[in-house]
């Protein structure tokens, strides 16, 4: 069953190949120190997923940082590496639900004979536009609503992966169960493609009525600047039924605590109107 939802992971991400793991995380820190070792460099965006972050320091890579999304910021620090490059960034971001230029990224690498991986915990089954990085992770356990991550890629980059990535080689795959769940979720991503468009008319019709910039994706972050505020809010909010986790320091900088709001296929438009009026009404008092 572990073949049948690689070869459907592989077909979706347009790759050649592709390999589950138990999660996520462990694809992380098993792929990137079997990509690169101690003579290479890794450039990841600052705003990584821990897992990454985790797999860089593993690898024994020198680790430079580049600005959030800044593409120029990247090339510098690309001239002056050594060793192979591995760049990595994620497809939506975890905390802001923006997303990451893949475009130009992808040419600067290309361009450069860097590799880069991206993290798509966040974009699986949301995002429409077609990846250009020739390595691809991502995570069941999000929008999928299973457990498990997967690496898709070029079959050598695969191939090496499965002698040599250590959280694939030495821990136990996943569950038949926990496959076939996956394998239906990412059946019923592709036939009933609404799901994922509810979710981002959630979002959209959200920021409309919080006046806050159209959504990238259906995460979307309200800034409320001070920690103790937006603990409180978020407590207000689920007094309220709404489940709105706060997030500050030291997961973001200092002043800029904010709410994360995440919308689902399950919630309706009046959950989302009476979400932005509660909201209004506890950002006004
Ligand atoms: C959740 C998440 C992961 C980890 O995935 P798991 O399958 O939960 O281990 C990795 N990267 C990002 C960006 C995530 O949000």
């Amino acid at each position: 069953m572990n073949s049948v939802l690689e070869r459907r992971l592989a077909a979706m991400k347009g790759t050649e190949a592709c390999l589950v793991f138990g999660s996520g995380y462990l694809a992380n820190v098993g792929t990137i120190p079997a990509l690169v070792g101690q003579a290479d460099t890794i450039l990841l965006d600052e705003l990584s997923h821990a897992c990454m972050y985790a797999g860089a320091r593993l690898s024994g890579a020198e680790i430079h940082i580049f600005r959030h999304n800044d593409v120029e910021h990247a090339r510098e620090l690309i001239e002056r590496a050594q060793g192979q490059v591995l760049v990595l960034t994620e497809t939506v971001f975890s905390m802001d639900g923006d997303r990451a230029p893949l475009l130009e990224l992808n040419a600067l690498c290309e361009h450069s004979g860097a590799w880069l991986m991206t993290d798509d915990a966040h974009g699986l089954g949301i995002l429409d536009a077609p990846n250009p990085a020739p390595i691809q992770m991502g995570t069941l356990s999000k929008a999928a609503g299973a457990y498990g991550g997967y690496v898709c890629g070029p079959a050598e980059v695969i191939d090496m992966l499965v002698s040599r990535a250590r959280s694939f080689v030495y821990t136990t795959g996943l569950p038949a169960p926990v496959l076939a769940a996956a394998i239906r979720a990412l059946d019923i991503m592709c036939e009933e493609p609404y799901r994922a468009d509810r979710a981002k008319d959630h979002a959209a019709l959200f920021c409309d009525l919080m006046r806050l910039p159209a959504p990238e994706s259906v995460i979307v972050p309200v800034i409320v600047g001070e920690e103790a505020r937006t603990m409180n809010i978020s407590a207000a909010l689920e007094r309220d039924g709404y489940l709105v986790t706060a997030i500050r320091p030291p997961t973001v900088p200092k002043g800029t605590s904010r709410l994360r709001i995440t919308f689902a296929t399950g919630h309706t438009e009046a959950d989302v109107r009476r979400l932005s009026e509660t909201l209004n009404r506890l950002l006004q008092s």
